[in-house]
């Protein structure tokens, strides 16, 4: 009846007001969090630029760096020891790439950001996507080095398509990097050359013009990175801000506090010493406190939240983008698995057999056309799915309607699709929530696409 929808309405318009109360008096004082992925070409000096920022920051113990430092000029690397700092396995050291999504954090003046590092190798576009479909901003790297922008600029070349790719995943604000301007000798007219082609580039590719900034630096030398330069050919003509001001100038999109509870468990486990069970995850949105009541979803088994902490510290109340473990008392343990959603018994997540999408394409071996098997990657759910319509192909900057009902879809392309599931899932559409609405497709342990969700089906 209209009462019973206008006393939710005014129930759940109270939730918010508390929750938002709530989460002043407690995390007011915290600084604003952001989600920070680094793109580019391979070699453009993505992770020399971080190591140097973050040594700069005094993130790195002095220890550890000379350590680096000694390191690599015993195997003839020196230039990488700034690398160093992100690529953590001896792997990735003999190989002097950096192989997977590194989680390192630093402060600003106004900001906490993780630091979602993407390598830049061609053959690890995948791991890059783990870091860019999570990420608020970007940082583009691009070697201002003669030949070499021209080089990563290319078709084939990373720049275009790491733009292309962020811009999809919903990444509005942009840092363009212009990297190595020491080997130019930091000249302006290179400078002014690079970024008027990025501009029309990035205009056409969705970014807004005042969304985006150009700084020149050096990861190597440090230059222009947490300091203003010293250098006095670059300070003869910019007079703009660090790389560092740059980052703590972005706008944090809002956590998601304000809207409904949802967290995707990660993990199911036995407490210890208490009744009930613990599950563990990162709340995606909402909030919740001690004695709510929650629902699991696809199961839709009820339960009443004990215990919450975060860090093994235990806390009362928790929110949107933290990382807790749960004590359910009163639910089935056996109704409950990783992928599945906890939520807001006033407001649940939807469940979908189907759902539209739009994706952006890359990696497939062979083509995909309707029928073809992947696996659905949303939050920790990892859920078996087949390609059931291809609905249309789309402008990858613009996102219009290029040709329907296309009959395959190759590398490279952004397309409406339809997918359906032999099981309900719990998953939301983008615009609804933000938070729940992105996917990735994997095929064979690469990822060949990753999207937003535009509809939900339920049949
Ligand atoms: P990534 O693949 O983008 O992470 O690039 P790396 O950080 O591994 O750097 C690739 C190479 O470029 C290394 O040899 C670096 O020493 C070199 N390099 C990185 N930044 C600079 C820079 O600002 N100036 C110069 N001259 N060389 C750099």
């Amino acid at each position: 009846s209209p009462q019973e929808d206008e006393n939710k309405g005014n129930r759940t318009k109270e939730a918010i007001r508390n929750a938002r109360e709530l989460f002043e008096k407690e995390r007011g004082s915290e600084k604003e969090q952001l989600h920070l992925v680094v793109i580019g070409h391979v070699d453009a000096g993505k992770s020399t630029m971080m190591g140097h920022l973050l040594f700069d920051l005094g993130n790195v113990p002095q220890r550890l760096m000379h350590k680096y430092e000694q390191e690599s000029k015993k195997m003839g690397k020196q230039s990488f020891m700034f690398a160093w700092v992100l690529d953590e396995t001896g792997e990735e050291r003999n190989r002097g790439i950096t192989m997977d999504c590194g989680y390192q954090r630093f402060e600003t003046p106004t900001k906490q950001v993780t630091l979602l590092d993407a390598p830049g190798h061609k053959d690890f576009i995948p791991n890059m996507i783990c870091g860019a479909n999570q990420a608020d901003v970007a940082i583009l790297v691009v070697d201002a080095t003669r030949g070499e922008f021209e080089t990563g600029f290319e078709q084939g070349g990373q720049t275009r398509e790491h733009a292309l790719l962020v811009r999809s995943l919903g990444v509005s604000q942009l840092c363009v990097a212009i990297n190595k301007l020491d080997n130019e000798k930091w000249n302006q007219d290179r400078f002014n050359d690079i970024m008027n082609k990025l501009k029309f580039f990035l205009k056409h590719a969705g970014f807004k013009d005042s969304d985006v900034h150009y700084i020149p630096c050096s990861g190597l030398t440090g230059e222009n990175l947490v300091k203003p330069s010293t250098e006095s050919e670059l300070i003869s003509w910019y007079k703009g801000p660090t790389l560092l001001q740059v980052v703590d100038s972005f706008k944090v999109p809002e956590r998601a506090i304000d809207k409904p509870f949802r967290m995707s468990v990660s993990d199911v486990f036995k407490g210890v010493g208490s009744s009930g069970f613990c599950i563990s995850g990162r709340i995606a949105s909402g909030h919740v406190c001690t004695n709510d009541k929650a629902l699991i979803c696809p199961s839709k088994e009820q339960g009443v939240i004990k215990h919450i902490t975060i860090d093994e510290f235990p806390v009362q109340s928790a929110f949107a983008g933290d990382q807790v473990s749960i004590t359910l008392t009163g639910a089935d343990p056996t109704n409950v698995s990783v992928g599945f959603i906890l939520c807001d018994t006033h407001n649940p997540v939807p469940l979908a057999t189907k759902i539209k999408a739009r994706i952006i394409v890359f990696n497939v071996k062979s083509p995909i056309t309707i029928g073809y098997p992947v696996l659905l990657h949303h939050h920790s759910l990892v859920e078996p799915a087949t390609v059931s319509k291809l609905k249309a192909q789309l402008h990858k900057g613009t996102g219009e309607i290029i040709k329907k009902s296309p009959r395959c879809l190759t590398n490279n392309s952004c397309a409406l699709i339809e997918l359906s599931f032999q099981r309900v899932i719990a998953i939301e559409k983008y615009s609804d929530l933000k938070e729940m609405g992105r996917i990735m497709l994997r095929v064979g342990g690469t990822t060949i696409a990753a999207g937003l969700v535009t509809d939900i089906i339920n049949s």
